[in-house]
């Protein structure tokens, strides 16, 4: 907290869509006069001796205010270039992501009612990063699962559903076939339940996860789901598709000393700079970050108008949503809505 009574928070505004939906939520911050100075900071990646890595006054700020918002980052397909979102990721050892994926009330899709959390392991996994060509033709990749990655994150689970009341964990994986990998993941969530008597522990085939979740959503609204990073990228969108897209899912990067909120969504190169992107999304991620910083107040606030705007009828909703608002008119709309 600054002296004039504002917390300082990085903002990473981003690519595509990034830089119309940060404008959204800086207006609507201002209207709802949240106790927050954002510091915007330039991610543009650098090459220092061979590899990417972050301006160093982006990193500073991160460390300094602890607490950031993120926009999405294009990563070019098939290039040199590592992506931002994992060098942020590693860089900040951001080793649990919590994604939230909840019906809105008056937007009507084929479910109601899906109320899910999932935790996705965020450092290693298939995401390592270690691929070689054999020969041509013939490539390895590397998926690497460690005891303390794993038992970091799974922890992690446990104390967040303690925390949430879902006293329920649920790993998913598929130990039936990867059984070293995904088998230490699952025998370390054994391990770590041990100190959590109180909490329930429970294993799934992720596959039979995808086949139960689609069928009935509502199966899931009690545990707290907890899976390598692969299973929980994949699932996050699927979740995503349940209640309306990727238009409307928050997320949390959770490290021990810097969090880091931003959408499940990318840059959305094909809707960019038109007013079509739909904010909900960063701002729900922002809403999740205001909790953390226990500034429950204007989370609820916020978040409440939100959920009015979306529900008050599509002339009010953004086009992903089947409606006929434009980024603007919509965030307009929520800014109407505030109390
Ligand atoms: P994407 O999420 O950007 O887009 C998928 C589809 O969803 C598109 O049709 C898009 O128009 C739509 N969409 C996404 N967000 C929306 C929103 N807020 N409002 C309305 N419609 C929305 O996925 P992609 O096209 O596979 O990836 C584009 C770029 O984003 C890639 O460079 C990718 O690497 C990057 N990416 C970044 C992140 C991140 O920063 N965390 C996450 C995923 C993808």
């Amino acid at each position: 907290k600054n002296k004039d009574g504002k917390y300082t928070v990085t903002l990473i505004e981003g690519d595509g869509i990034g830089i119309e939906i940060s404008k959204s939520v800086k207006d609507i911050y201002a209207a709802a006069e949240v106790p927050i100075k954002w510091e915007p900071v330039d991610v543009t990646p650098q090459l220092v001796n061979g590899k990417t890595t972050l301006p160093q006054e982006a990193v500073d700020s991160v460390f300094k205010n602890k607490v950031a918002l993120k926009g999405p980052l294009a990563t070019p397909i098939g290039k040199g270039h590592v992506s931002m979102n994992l060098t942020l990721r590693r860089t900040f050892n951001l080793f649990a992501n919590v994604r939230p994926c909840k019906s809105i009330v008056g937007y009507k899709t084929p479910y109601d009612n899906v109320d899910t959390v999932l935790i996705r392991e965020n450092t290693e996994g298939e995401y390592s990063g270690i691929e070689h060509t054999i020969v041509p033709g013939v490539v390895q990749s590397i998926k690497l699962i460690t005891k303390p990655a794993s038992e970091r994150v799974i922890k992690y689970a446990f104390e967040y559903a303690r925390h949430v009341n879902k006293p329920k964990i649920l790993v998913v994986h598929k130990a039936s076939i990867m059984k070293l990998s995904d088998g230490l993941f699952v025998n370390t969530a054994k391990e770590v339940a041990k100190d959590y008597p109180d909490v329930s522990l429970d294993f799934e085939l992720i596959d039979n996860t995808c086949l139960k979740l689609t069928t009935d959503p509502t199966q899931y609204s009690d545990v707290v789901m907890v899976m390598p990073n692969l299973y929980g990228d994949i699932m996050s969108d699927l979740s995503s598709g349940l209640i309306g897209g990727l238009g409307l899912t928050p997320s949390g990067n959770m490290g021990n000393n810097v969090s880091i909120f931003e959408a499940v969504h990318g840059s959305a190169p094909d809707i960019a700079g038109m007013n079509l992107a739909n904010p909900t999304a960063l701002l729900l991620s922002s809403v999740m970050m205001l909790r953390h910083m226990s500034l429950d107040f204007y989370a609820d606030k916020i978040e409440k108008a939100i959920l009015q705007t979306i529900a008050s009828g599509p002339e009010n909703r953004t086009k992903d949503l089947r409606g006929q608002a434009g980024t603007d008119e919509f965030t307009k709309k929520i800014i109407a809505n505030l109390e």
